[in-house]
């Protein structure tokens, strides 16, 4: 058993994770501020959802509303860890081009903070810091391997490579283990709104909404389905061989949004025009993973390709109309 602080655990991403870790019966101790950056509604439904799973199974859950920037939330929550699981950030390329500030405090400075609260303590604790694809920027090749130069093309992505070097001097300075994870464009069940899948699927559901998309539609992304990216934070409880390094976690398949757009309108049985309206400042254009270095190192294989993971996201969607539909209508762009 193990004992893991999950920040950002009423998130997308932290909160499958940590319903994954109390599952196997381990301690998790969630950080997050509940920051409404997005609804909070959706959050607060994370934290039942793990509430019943630890209801029903060995793992022991406890809930600390707090920021990563307050050291004595963060300190009290770390007390005991054998691992922190970094999720807490602003999340989303687009605002922060208007918000680079805002970003830099909570991502970089929140990240530099987790990474000096693990050095504090006399135990080791290991930190594995979500990171992101966007740090690549332009694709000079696909699919993108880990030696692909790094241009970050919005302050998010910035951010993110900034607290990849941190945690790899964290490591060589002080000797705290960390793990740097890419994730490419992850999707599923209880995602934040205001990205595409939501977006689309609330477009086809609502009667009266129109379709746009954000670009020429010939955008490329590698959507990953959330269950693979828990399944590569587990991994890392198995082996030390991940220590030191940065590791894409992606699907390793890459579609168009104009394909995307196509398959969600036919799962929902509507054929709507659709309207494209410039890109979003800050984006990559396409983003395709080379996931081999993760195969070698944690046993990594995606197992949920892009149309069966929109399926179950459909399915989850429609099952959770009432609440759901009405955010994800709301941020639709
Ligand atoms: P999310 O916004 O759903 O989760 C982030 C959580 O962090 C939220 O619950 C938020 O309340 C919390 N948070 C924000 N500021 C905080 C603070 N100061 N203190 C404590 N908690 C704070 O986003 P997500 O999609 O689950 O992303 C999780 C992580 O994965 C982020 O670090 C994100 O940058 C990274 N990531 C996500 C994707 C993706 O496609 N979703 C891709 C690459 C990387």
């Amino acid at each position: 058993m193990v004992h893991a602080l999950v920040t950002g655990g009423a998130g997308f991403i932290g909160s499958h994770l940590a319903g994954a870790l109390l599952e196997r019966g381990h301690e998790v101790t969630i950080l997050d501020n509940l920051d409404p950056y997005y609804d909070v509604t959706i959050k607060e439904r994370n934290l039942e959802t793990l509430e019943s799973i630890s209801a029903t199974t060995d793992g022991e859950l406890t809930v600390i509303k707090g920021s990563i920037l307050n050291e004595k939330a963060l300190g009290t929550a770390m007390r005991g860890a054998d691992i922190v699981y970094h999720h807490a950030a602003k999340a989303g390329v687009g605002p922060s081009v208007d918000n680079p500030q805002e970003y830099t405090d909570v991502n970089v400075q929140g990240t530099l903070k987790v990474l000096d609260m693990a050095r504090r303590f006399p135990r080791e604790i290991r930190v594995v810091n979500a990171s992101s694809s966007s740090v690549y920027g332009p694709a000079d090749y696909t699919p993108i391997d880990e030696e692909h130069p790094t241009r970050p093309l919005s302050p998010y992505a910035l951010t993110k490579l900034t607290t990849e070097h941190y945690c790899r001097l964290y490591t060589e300075l002080h000797n705290v283990p960390t793990v740097n994870l890419r994730y490419f464009t992850v999707y599923g069940p209880r995602m934040r709104t205001g990205m595409a899948i939501p977006d689309f699927t609330a477009r086809a559901v609502d009667d009266d909404a129109t379709f746009t998309c954000l670009g020429d539609g010939f955008q490329s992304r590698d959507f990953t389905y959330v269950d693979d990216v828990v399944q590569a934070n587990l991994a890392i409880l198995e082996t030390d061989m991940a220590d030191g390094e940065t590791i894409n976690i992606g699907s390793g398949g890459n579609v168009t949004v104009a394909e995307l757009i196509e398959y969600v309108q036919e799962s929902l049985f509507v054929d709507k025009e659709i309207e494209y309206l410039p890109a979003r400042e800050g984006g990559s254009r396409h983003t395709h993973a080379d996931y081999e270095k993760a195969r070698r190192l944690l046993g990594y294989r995606p197992r949920t390709n892009i149309w069966k993971g929109v399926d179950e996201f459909v399915d989850w969607y429609l099952e959770n109309i009432e609440w759901y539909h009405p955010l994800a209508l709301k941020e639709a762009v």
